[in-house]
């Protein structure tokens, strides 16, 4: 049977949890032998929006970007898994529209937990005045109001944050139904 591509979109504060949990669906999708890009937030910044910053305009060009390449994928057949802050709904629901076969993962954390993680040191430099408009903490976020999926990561573990995902995905018949989620 022909993949049905998709583009999965995660997005949440940074730390929340969207590139763990990305590369935990993305190994299960490779088990099961699917088509699969990345377009990751931090790399797409170093090659396809190079050069753009932070103000909204910026954010909303990186984000417009990343889902005209995500379509282009998808409508060819690949399951596209994009991890991206993606703070603004409108520009999420626009990219949405555009390309039609979207599943958006909310990555939910609570600010507090998000900055006790501090993964890149990234809260602690914006704290302290080193990095301006860092989302969350000087710049907006503005959560979903109707995810397709949900991932509370301060309360779930990472194995079920990504059966949640997969599950939905099974569900919509964008990947085949597995006996057993076998990498986590
Ligand atoms: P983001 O890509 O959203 O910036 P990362 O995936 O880089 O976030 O970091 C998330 C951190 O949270 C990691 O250190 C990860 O181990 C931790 N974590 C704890 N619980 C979970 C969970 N349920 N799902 C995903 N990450 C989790």
């Amino acid at each position: 049977m022909e993949q049905r591509g998709v583009t999965v979109w995660f997005t949440g504060l940074s730390g929340a949890g969207k590139t763990t949990i990305r590369m935990a669906v993305e190994q299960e999708l490779r088990d099961r032998g699917l088509k699969v890009e990345v377009l990751d937030g931090d790399i797409v910044r170093q090659y396809l929006t190079k050069g753009l910053g932070f103000s909204k305009e910026d954010r909303d060009e990186n984000i417009r970007r990343i889902g005209f390449v995500a379509h282009l994928l998808s409508r060819n057949g690949v399951v596209v898994l994009v991890s991206a802050i993606s703070p603004y709904r409108a520009t999420r629901d626009e990219v949405r529209q555009r390309t039609g076969d979207f599943v958006e993962v909310y990555v939910n954390a609570p600010l507090a937990i998000c900055e006790q993680r501090d993964v890149k040191g990234l809260y602690k430099r914006a704290r302290a005045g080193e990095i301006k408009q860092f989302t969350g903490i000087d710049d907006p976020y503005e959560a979903p109001l109707n995810a397709d999926v949900e991932c509370k990561t301060d309360e779930e573990s990472l194995a079920e944050s990504t059966v949640k995902v997969l599950t939905h995905l099974e569900r919509l018949g964008y990947v085949p139904i597995a006996e057993a989620i076998a990498s986590i």
